[in-house]
């Protein structure tokens, strides 16, 4: 059924870890968000293993999921973290994490973000226009401060993902393009309070082959040849993230040693220390979205809809980016059905799943919607004045509540009349 193990059937119900899912729904609620602590750590050992030969700095993309139990989590594994924002990087501190160790990404940084991300002290700032650059140091010179940065370089590489999740191509907003490099190059030995300390890259979301980065990441390193002979003391090569995840068992991710067995070879000679920036690769099959039935209908047509107590403002991946996530009901069911499952949200393109063969569960029972840890919670919002869900983060037959549902009271709390 699905990556992890840790949501299994035990019996007849549905558990994560050693915890049933319809406990936590009683204690807890509905919608709830529920990570399994183990399978983070899975993840990460995947992935540690797989680079293990390649001396490298694994920075996990916070945007993924910002929950500051999950940032910890990862913090405590040796992680540094990816930041896109001031936000995120406040998130990244609360969580712990030392400024040395943050990254600071973002196509669009405002002035007081530069400047809180300088005055903080992350290990680089991850520039990606000339205009940029020009602020950034600018601002670090009225901090009195020298910039640590890379430059993100747009590779014009067109992986095959979803159009909305692809950010190596030319035609996208991402990095700086190639024929600009010159120019970038002569400005930075000219900008008094900027030291070019790294390479970044980043080329989309859930890129199923390797190639992508076998293609984008020999035009980084052709890039770091040249700025070598041009004297520029590169520390860091930073190939971001994007490594996939299943969520449609028929359509299996390439393992993350293909691309391992693809990078390593190609990186290892270059002596130089690489960066990963994984998110999704990380949550993704961490958590599950818990929702309760709250209605069966069927139309004139004979179509059956189940209509849920979550949403696109809980889960809007299936919205925005036509994602196909696995849904099991909480109590195995032999009968199954074909239904639509929708929110309660008003707004056609508020479903988990068209046609889909589901267990026949009957009103009031639960569904877990599957994979649903990475760009979901981090993505939900107030809108229809919904409240966002708790969170809970088990690990064996412990639960923590990780985050509070929210209240009508927080709802209005920014406004006044
Ligand atoms: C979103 C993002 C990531 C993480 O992407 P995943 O597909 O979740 O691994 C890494 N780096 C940058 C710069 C990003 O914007």
């Amino acid at each position: 059924m699905l990556e992890s193990n840790l949501f299994q059937y035990t019996g007849s119900t549905l558990s994560c870890d050693e915890v049933n899912l319809n406990e936590l729904a009683v204690t807890f609620g509905t919608p709830l968000f529920v990570t399994s602590s183990k399978s983070l750590i899975q993840s990460h050992r995947n992935f540690e293993q797989a680079f293990e030969t390649l001396p490298h700095f694994t920075c996990y993309s916070v945007k993924a999921n910002y929950n500051l139990s999950v940032i910890k989590t990862f913090a405590e594994l040796g992680c540094g973290c990816d930041v896109n924002s001031g936000g995120e990087l406040y998130r990244a501190m609360q969580a712990g994490v030392v400024p040395e160790r943050i990254i600071f990404a973002g196509v669009g940084k405002k002035p007081e973000e530069i400047a809180y991300a300088l005055s903080s002290g992350v290990l680089m700032l991850k520039a990606e226009s000339l205009s940029e650059l020009k602020s950034i140091s600018r601002i670090a010179g009225e901090l009195s401060l020298t910039a640590s940065v890379a430059i993100r370089i747009n590779p014009d590489v067109t992986a095959e993902t979803h159009p909305y999740i692809t950010t190596g191509d030319s035609k996208e907003k991402f990095g700086i393009d190639e024929a600009e490099l010159p120019e970038v190059f002569a400005l930075l030995r000219q900008l008094p309070h900027i030291r070019l300390i790294g390479l970044d890259m980043h080329i989309g979301s859930q890129i199923f082959d390797p190639e992508y980065y076998v293609a984008a990441t020999t035009k980084l390193l052709t890039i770091l040849n040249s700025a070598q002979a041009m004297g520029f003391s590169i520390e860091f090569l930073d190939i971001g993230g994007g490594f996939p995840v299943t969520y449609d068992p028929l359509k299996p991710a390439t393992p993350i040693q293909r691309f391992a067995e693809k990078l390593i070879p190609l990186l290892l000679p270059a002596g130089i220390k690489v960066i990963f920036e994984p998110g999704r690769y990380f949550v993704a099959n961490a958590s599950v979205l818990l929702t309760r039935i709250l209605y069966k209908k069927r139309n004139h047509t004979g179509k059956e809809f189940f209509v849920l107590d979550a949403g696109m403002t809980e889960l809007i991946r299936p919205a925005l980016y036509q994602s196909h996530h696995e849904i099991q009901t909480v109590t195995l069911h032999d009968k199954t059905i074909i239904a639509d499952v929708v929110g309660p949200v008003c707004e056609s393109s508020d479903f988990f799943a068209r046609h889909r063969l589901i267990g026949d569960a009957a009103e009031g029972e639960l569904l877990a919607v599957m994979s649903s840890g990475a760009y979901a919670a981090v993505m939900s919002s107030n809108y229809n004045g919904r409240l966002r869900p708790a969170e809970v983060l088990v690990d064996g037959s412990e639960v923590k509540l990780v985050r509070q549902r929210e209240t009508y009271e927080q709802l209005v709390q920014n406004e006044q009349m």
